[in-house]
C-alpha cells in the first residue's frame, strides 16, 4: 500500500469524519511513531507506522462499514459524542446486538454526515466511513436536500419569491433550488413550503424562511440527492442503507 494522508487514513478507517480528524489532528491528539503530529497532510501506511489517536493505537484491521438512514426526532443533536443527546444514542440496540455477535471488538464509531439543527427532524445519514461522509456532504457532491418547513400565518407570493431570490449565509448568498407552497391539508393550519436547497450551510433553511418574513414552525428533512425519508420510518428509527441506496446518494 502507498503511504497515504493521515487525515484520509484515519477518516477510513472509522475515527471519525475527514474534517474532524483533521481537527483532532491539529489538536495535537494524534502521534505517529512516538511523536505528536500536528500536519494532516503527513503520509503515512497504516500498515507500518504506529498511529495512536487520544492514546490509543489505532487498529491495523479494518472494521466493517456501516450505513445507516435515520429520522431524527427533536430536541437530538448530531455530534458523535455518546451522551443521552446525541443523535447517537438512538443507536444503543444496535450497539448492543454489536457487542453480542462481535465480543471484545471496540464499538464502531458512528457519525452523522453533516448536520442537522437541535430542532430539525428528518433524514440524516449515520456511518463509520469518514471518506463516504466527507465525499457526500462537500458541495461538490451536487446533492440536493429537501425539507418542508412548516411556517405561522398565511404565505403569499411575495414570501415565496423572498425566499427564491435567496440570503446571505455566513458571508455567502445561498439560493435555494426551488421553493413551492404546498397545498394545506385539512389537519394541519399551518402552511407548509417545501424548499430544495444544495449549499448545505448551517441554518440555511431557516435564515432563508426568516429573511423571507416568515415565523418557522417546524422543519423536517425529506430527501438527500435520490434518497428520500422512507415514509414509514418512525422517529428516532433508522435502517441500514441497502445497495441499490448507493446510487441514489451519488
Ligand atoms: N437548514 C437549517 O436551517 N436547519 C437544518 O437543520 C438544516 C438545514
Amino acid at each position: 500500500e502507498q503511504p497515504q494522508r493521515l487525515s484520509k487514513v484515519l477518516a477510513s478507517v472509522g475515527v471519525a469524519s475527514r474534517r474532524s480528524c483533521e481537527e483532532l489532528i491539529f489538536e495535537g491528539k494524534v502521534t505517529v511513531n512516538g511523536s505528536i503530529c500536528t500536519s494532516p497532510q503527513t503520509r503515512v501506511d497504516i500498515a507500518k507506522d504506529s498511529i495512536y489517536v487520544n492514546g490509543n493505537r489505532l487498529s491495523k484491521k479494518l472494521p466493517p462499514k456501516l450505513y445507516f438512514a435515520l429520522n431524527k426526532p427533536k430536541g437530538y443533536i448530531c455530534s458523535s459524542a455518546d451522551d443521552s443527546k446525541s443523535v447517537i444514542s438512538l443507536f444503543a440496540d444496535f450497539f448492543k446486538s454489536w457487542s453480542k455477535s462481535n465480543p471484545g471488538l471496540p464499538k464502531p464509531r458512528l457519525f452523522t454526515v453533516g448536520r442537522l439543527d437541535v430542532a430539525t427532524t428528518g433524514l440524516i445519514i449515520v456511518t463509520n466511513d469518514g471518506d463516504f461522509a466527507h465525499r457526500i456532504s462537500h458541495p461538490s457532491s451536487g446533492l440536493t436536500k429537501e425539507y418542508i418547513a412548516a411556517v405561522e400565518g398565511r404565505v403569499s407570493r411575495r414570501h415565496l419569491i423572498a425566499i427564491s431570490e435567496g440570503t446571505q449565509v455566513e458571508g455567502i448568498l445561498c439560493v435555494p433550488d426551488s421553493v413551492e407552497l404546498l397545498s394545506t391539508q385539512p389537519d394541519t393550519s399551518r402552511p407548509r413550503l417545501r424548499i430544495v436547497v444544495h449549499e448545505g450551510r448551517n441554518h440555511e433553511v431557516r435564515e432563508l424562511v426568516k429573511s423571507a418574513g416568515l415565523e418557522l414552525y417546524s422543519l423536517k428533512r425529506v430527501r438527500i440527492g435520490g434518497f428520500k425519508l422512507p415514509s414509514d420510518l418512525g422517529l428516532g428509527k433508522y435502517v441500514e442503507l441497502k445497495q441499490a441506496d448507493f446510487k441514489l446518494l451519488e
